[in-house]
């Protein structure tokens, strides 16, 4: 049985083309600067983000770590989302290895900050007061549906930041969904920022890996912080020529994830036992649950599907989250949506 995986888009396999590249990729000791691949790599990325510099790391969080702790000092508050990843998922990271306070904002529907509850939120210059240095943004963002975040707003963010003299990470774990959804390049999404991480391991299929982009002073500074997270990877180019190829083949396509999303969620919304909202697919995610007139939990929906080749993953009690990606196709969908109505009770 051919198994469906809407989990994630973490479960991506690396593409036939990947293992290719990864095989053949010329490599060296990357902590002396002398792998090739990696070098290839973090390039591509900074000139496909438009900055200087680039890093590549083990995992988006340590992305987002290593760039949090560039820009803060122990004790410097970073102002994010009350639904951040960085925030909810990365085992709080940046005060347990950086001593950096956090200032949550409660994330809109939209995946944004209001822009009054920045303003509100960033300290005056007084003893008692922790060190305004940061705020971030998640782009997508995962918990608010997979939302695409604007150039709009994101330009105003960084002017609000510019005036208050504090710096603008971007964790773009999911960017060129973002960048998808909204029909603009990436790069646009992340200038006014001066830090941004993504994921190559996600949508876009790589085996491992994430990308850190920034000024190359910032860097520099970044680059010895992997360090001392253990971050210093050896021939680290067989994980960086996977990442090559995903940058080459598989950016332009995500879109097509997008568009399952959107047929997966529509065949779903027929389902009498789910509730799914519509207009809240906005890129590779369906979030929706299960009518509490149905008798079934999520963990029995789960089950089930399960035994008919389909994972899903229960984000509560009667809900749940589907991710498309790259391998789940046309008919992944169709199988899908069979597979749900069997579940469901029957009138
Ligand atoms: C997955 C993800 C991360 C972390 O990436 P890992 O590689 O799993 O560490 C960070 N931010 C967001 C929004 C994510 O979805």
């Amino acid at each position: 049985m051919q198994v469906i995986d809407l989990r994630s888009d973490t479960v991506t396999q690396p593409t036939p083309a990947m293992r290719v590249a990864m095989a053949e990729a010329p490599v060296g000791d990357d902590v002396y600067g002398e792998d090739p691949t990696v070098n290839q790599l973090q390039e591509m990325a900074a000139t496909m983000l438009g900055k200087e510099a680039a890093l590549f790391v083990s995992s988006g969080t340590m992305g987002n770590l290593a760039a949090i702790l560039a820009h803060c000092g122990r004790g410097d508050e970073v102002i994010l989302g009350n639904l951040a990843h960085t925030f909810l998922y990365e085992a709080g990271g940046i005060s347990a290895l950086g001593g950096v306070h956090s200032c949550q904002l409660m994330n809109q529907p939209d995946g944004t900050l209001r822009l009054e509850d920045i303003e509100k939120v960033i300290r005056p210059d007084d003893a008692h007061d922790p060190i305004t240095r940061l705020i971030t943004l998640e782009n997508t963002q995962n918990r608010c549906g997979g939302a695409a975040i604007s150039v709009e707003y994101t330009q105003v963010v960084g002017d609000l930041a510019k005036a208050h003299d504090l710096q603008l990470h971007i964790d773009g774990a999911r960017i060129f969904n973002a960048a998808a959804a909204l029909e603009v390049p990436a790069r646009a999404l992340v200038e006014p920022a001066d830090s941004v991480t993504f994921c190559l391991s996600k949508g876009l299929c790589a085996p491992v890996g994430s990308v850190l982009c920034g000024s190359a002073e910032f860097i520099h500074k970044a680059h010895r912080i992997r360090k001392q997270l253990g971050g210093g990877m050896r021939q680290a180019g067989i994980l960086a020529a996977a990442g090559i190829v995903a940058l080459e083949e598989m950016v332009a396509r995500i879109g097509e994830d997008h568009a399952r999303a959107q047929k997966l969620a529509a065949g779903l919304a027929e389902n009498p036992g789910l509730q799914i909202d519509l207009e809240a697919v906005k890129s590779n995610m369906v979030y929706g649950a299960v009518d509490a007139s149905t008798g079934l939990t999520m963990s029995a929906v789960v089950a089930k599907l399960d035994e008919l080749g389909v994972k899903v993953g229960a984000t509560g009690e009667r809900s749940f989250r589907l991710v498309t990606h790259y391998w789940v196709d046309d008919q992944a969908v169709e199988t899908t949506i069979r597979a749900f109505a069997e579940v469901m009770p029957k009138g």
